[in-house]
């Protein structure tokens, strides 16, 4: 444990999720985004889950608060909950190189 995983900084550093949010993280369903980029234009700066990564745009669920403000711009409506999330559900490990880094468009 890294703290209490309240401010973007301490989520990234301690890769860890707030525990008091209530609603599940989501995720983008590579097959049928079209990588316009809308959800990460609308993804509040003090959250900052959504990136580009490669050809993919990708969504740190241990950034996701579920907030659900990317849901509505998405034209394809690819973004979906992550039900029964658990911080056991692992992300690809080269997504943690992008907070803080040149790719991070926060
Ligand atoms: S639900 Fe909110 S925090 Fe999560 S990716 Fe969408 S806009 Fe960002
Ligand atoms: S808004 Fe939808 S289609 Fe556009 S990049 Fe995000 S997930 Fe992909």
């Amino acid at each position: 444990m890294a703290g209490d995983a309240t401010t973007r900084d301490e989520r990234i550093a301690g890769r860890e999720r707030n525990p008091k949010w209530q609603n599940p993280p989501l995720f983008i369903d590579m097959l049928d985004c079209i990588n316009c980029d809308a959800c990460l234009r609308h993804c509040p700066p003090n959250f900052g889950a959504i990136f580009n990564h490669g050809p993919d745009v990708v969504i740190i669920p241990e950034l996701c608060s579920g907030c659900d403000k990317c849901l509505p711009v998405c034209p394809v409506d690819c973004i979906h909950p992550i039900d029964g999330w658990t911080p056991q559900h692992d992300v690809p490990v080269d997504w943690w190189t992008l907070p803080h880094s040149e790719h991070d468009p926060y």
